[in-house]
């Protein structure tokens, strides 16, 4: 027998979770029939939740023993949870997905079939739309992608989503990478591996509502940025260069024109809005590599990813 580990990231899902399992039991009949040899484990992970969601998944592995589950002692976020669910995830092949159905679990045969029969490392999806969502959020979430991939040297997809198929070789892979500030779309690009990319268009969320805010995905997208790229750093190189040479021929102008004219001085104004301009630029680029700096800074404390509070094995007193 070999096993595929369903990992689900969940905070605060009360409302989603019975649809989903729901859906996600049909698709294991499914698998029953086209391929016998495979079973299945369920694998939550509770980022923090205020909500019902940790004894919803309780109740339901008091009826289904391949439902497993991490519990965190506090929201440590859904890069978190998903290393967290890599982490515990037994099995030969492991699909990440989210609780919302947003990932249609429908997918998942033809997803398995890409890595089982047609020799992928990985089948990935990537909705093609984006309907559902405020137009801002899309136009953001363009800019996003266009400025990333022009950044940065690993390809990160526009529109890809966590839903994705491994082998256990791909996700030995991402479990080694032991760093803080996880950015799990620039690191399946950067450990490579041969993926198949299955389109489909988005789909709205079952029950419950969105856990980003603008400001969060905002934030989520500056950090995605400086963990893949450092052409950032370079921008204050060149803004120092390209200063240096308009103060160069302004000496020059100025010098020719005492010459000509003899009158070296004039209006302090402009001088004033050069000084301020040029300190906001430094400003800026002290700001960049601030940015920089308290990533480094964090890394550096070698915290861990998450603390999980409890498990399904520790809490039933089971050796993990
Ligand atoms: N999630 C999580 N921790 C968080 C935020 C979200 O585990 O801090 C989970 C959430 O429960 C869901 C998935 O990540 O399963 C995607 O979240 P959501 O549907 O809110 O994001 P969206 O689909 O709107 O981008
Ligand atoms: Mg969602």
């Amino acid at each position: 027998m070999e096993l595929l580990s369903v990992v689900v990231p969940c905070y605060n899902e009360q409302e989603a979770i019975p649809y989903f399992y729901k859906e996600i039991v049909k698709v294991r009949e499914e698998f029953r029939t086209t391929w016998p040899e495979i079973d299945f484990e369920y694998l939550f992970v509770d980022d923090g939740s205020t909500d019902q969601t940790l004894k919803q998944i309780q109740e339901l592995r008091s009826r289904d023993k391949s439902i497993r589950y991490v519990s965190f002692s506090r929201n440590f976020g859904k890069e978190a949870g998903l290393f967290a669910g890599l982490e515990h995830a037994r099995g030969d092949y492991i699909v990440t997905m989210d609780a919302d159905l947003q990932d249609p679990p429908v997918l998942l045969p033809e997803m398995f079939r890409a890595i089982k029969e047609e020799g992928y490392d990985s089948a990935a999806t990537r909705r093609v739309t984006r309907k559902g969502e405020p137009p801002i959020r899309s136009f953001f979430a363009r800019v996003f992608y266009k400025l990333i991939n022009k950044m940065s040297n690993t390809e990160i997809v526009d529109g890809a989503r966590d839903y994705r198929i491994m082998t256990r070789t791909m996700v030995d892979s991402i479990l080694s990478m032991k760093e803080y500030n996880r950015f799990t779309k620039g690191i399946y690009g950067w450990i490579g591996f041969k993926t198949k990319w299955i389109e489909f268009e988005n789909v709205e969320r079952v029950a419950g509502e969105t856990k980003w805010s603008f400001c969060k995905l905002f934030k989520y997208a500056i950090e995605g940025i400086i963990a893949f790229s450092t052409a950032p750093l370079s921008i204050a190189t060149w803004f120092g260069i390209v200063m240096a040479i308009i103060a160069f021929i302004m000496i020059l102008f100025i010098i020719g024109k005492k010459l000509l004219i003899g009158d070296p001085t004039s209006g302090w104004s402009s001088l004033v809005c050069i000084i301020l301009l040029v300190s906001g630029i430094q400003m800026f680029c002290m700001g960049i590599i601030g940015q920089y700096l308290s990533k480094t800074y964090l890394e550096s404390k070698r915290r861990p990813i998450y603390i999980a509070a409890k498990t399904s094995e520790t809490a039933e007193g089971k050796e993990v």
